[in-house]
């Protein structure tokens, strides 16, 4: 029920074997904060800005975007908030946007690919979360990423958007950089990505790792976050950032899944982005392992 979310929630933040764990939101709509208490989450840990284009290829202007982002800065105070690029094509097409007719647009030009394909578009929104940088918390992280050309060019892209607002008069700063490890080439070679964070997308990771199409439901028994080999690169990341004091959340499905939480924790991760609907079963299942809570 409802109180007995509140009540969850209202414990002291989730710790494991001495260690605070930070549990963030996901979030795809401004509106989604509607009913999600600030105090209760550690900030916004995934926005899915893709949401934002609307279906006829429409692309909000730079005004409509920055305002969105302002609100969910504003809902989180001085909590931090990390906004992800469009993330377009594959699983999520936009008419317009995205390539049609790609035989495999799961492996085609989408996330960053697209952005950086698309340079007019990808600085609309480089200059609303520029604008958007000074006014709260903000990180930026950049999906799909493949290879670490990809990672700088958008960097080069993001650093002239706000060397020019700021030449022109206009309030702007270059925010944290992060990017999605969710392309099983990005988390084997995660040395080489110079981000201020990282991301796991593990719904991704698991479809490259597996070879199964996320949205193929004939294969949802073999499509399994679990498995060894998604376990091993997530250890691998979370490992990576230990060692380089770089922060590693992940924010794929299995983050809100309780069954996975142990697991999650064991192999290193202390952040974890889930829906606002997940955050209290979540908090519950780390107090469980913590020894603590109420049990029930
Ligand atoms: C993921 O791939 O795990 C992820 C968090 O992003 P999306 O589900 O939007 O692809
Ligand atoms: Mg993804």
């Amino acid at each position: 029920s409802r109180a007995a979310a509140r009540a969850i929630l209202r414990r002291p933040a989730a710790s494991w074997r001495g260690e605070r764990i930070k549990l963030f939101i996901n979030i795809q709509h401004v509106g989604d904060l509607d009913h999600a208490d600030a105090q209760f989450a550690d900030g916004v840990g995934l926005m899915r800005t893709e949401f934002l284009l609307t279906d006829d290829g429409g692309l909000p202007d730079e005004e409509t975007q920055f305002q969105a982002y302002d609100a969910v800065l504003r809902w989180a105070g001085q909590r931090p908030v990390t906004i992800r690029t469009f993330d377009a094509g594959g699983d999520k097409p936009v008419l317009g946007f995205t390539h049609d007719g790609e035989a495999n647009p799961f492996l085609g030009v989408r996330g960053l690919r697209l952005c950086l394909a698309q340079p007019g578009i990808f600085a609309v929104q480089l200059r609303a979360l520029a604008r958007a940088a000074v006014r709260g918390n903000l990180k930026v992280m950049f999906p799909m990423v493949t290879s670490v050309e990809e990672l700088e060019a958008g960097r080069k892209l993001f650093a002239h958007v706000v060397a020019e607002l700021q030449a022109n008069g206009i309030a702007a700063a270059l925010p944290e950089l992060g990017i999605m490890v969710e392309v099983p080439a990005a988390a084997l070679a995660i040395a080489n990505f110079k981000a201020s964070f990282f991301s796991i997308g593990s719904n991704d990771l698991a479809q490259y790792v597996l070879a199964c199409d996320r949205s193929n439901g004939a294969l949802a028994n073999l499509l399994d976050p679990l498995h060894p080999a998604v376990i091993e690169l997530i250890k691998r990341t979370a490992e990576h950032g230990r060692l380089t004091g770089t922060s590693v959340s992940l924010c794929g499905d299995m983050a809100g899944d309780p069954r996975c939480t142990s697991t999650l924790l064991e192999c290193g991760l202390r952040e974890l982005s889930v829906n606002a609907s997940t955050l209290a079963p979540i908090k519950q299942a780390v107090d469980r392992l913590s020894g603590g809570g109420t049990h029930g």
